[in-house]
């Protein structure tokens, strides 16, 4: 899955339990691992085998950033659904899947065999793949819905989100609610 899809549909699932939660950070969170890990597999993919799943799509990779949370209540608001964001994007990535789940279980199932194609054609090339482009268009559809929804196509409620991270109906902006 590429980027709408892990952010939008990230986005979808966190307001089911949480609707005071920073948007932008779950955004964030939602493409974390790939932040990390795809340009370090861009940039040595000789060392990396064209794989672009790397650390961050770990299990323990996972288990670092729950404790992360775990440990820093105070200093991150809303710790738990940002470690919710980041293991998402495991679920979204199929990381149960036969190539996907030797690199999530790193390093006990071994290394993740090379991909003989480069990293960029092989994304290039996500069209062909019906669960990338579905991901895609449900992940923008919840964006746009979203958007329509709480009026961001305005300018002025568009910047008061970027300044802010979160949605509301009308009116004054809300209070900034307590860390969760
Ligand atoms: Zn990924």
């Amino acid at each position: 899955m590429l980027l709408f899809g892990h952010v939008g549909i990230t986005i979808g699932a966190t307001r089911l339990f949480n609707r005071e939660a920073d948007l932008r950070n779950v955004a964030l969170a939602s493409i974390a691992a790939d932040l990390i890990d795809k340009p370090i597999g861009l940039l040595y993919p000789d060392v990396f085998g064209n794989n672009t799943r790397l650390a961050a799509h770990t299990l323990i990779g996972c288990l670092t950033v729950c404790v992360a949370a775990w440990l820093l209540p105070k200093i991150i608001r809303h710790p738990r659904t940002l470690a919710f964001s980041y293991l998402f994007h495991m679920v979204l990535d199929r990381s149960w899947m036969e190539r996907e789940r030797v690199v999530f279980l790193w390093p006990f199932l071994g290394t993740a065999e090379p991909w003989s194609e480069r990293a960029v054609a092989r994304w290039w090339h996500f069209w062909r793949d019906p669960y990338a482009v579905a991901g895609e268009l449900v992940g923008l559809a919840i964006l746009f819905a979203l958007a329509r929804r709480y009026r961001l196509f305005e300018r002025d409620r568009w910047r008061e989100f970027l300044r802010r991270g979160v949605l509301y109906e009308s009116g004054p902006a809300p209070k900034r609610p307590a860390a969760s």
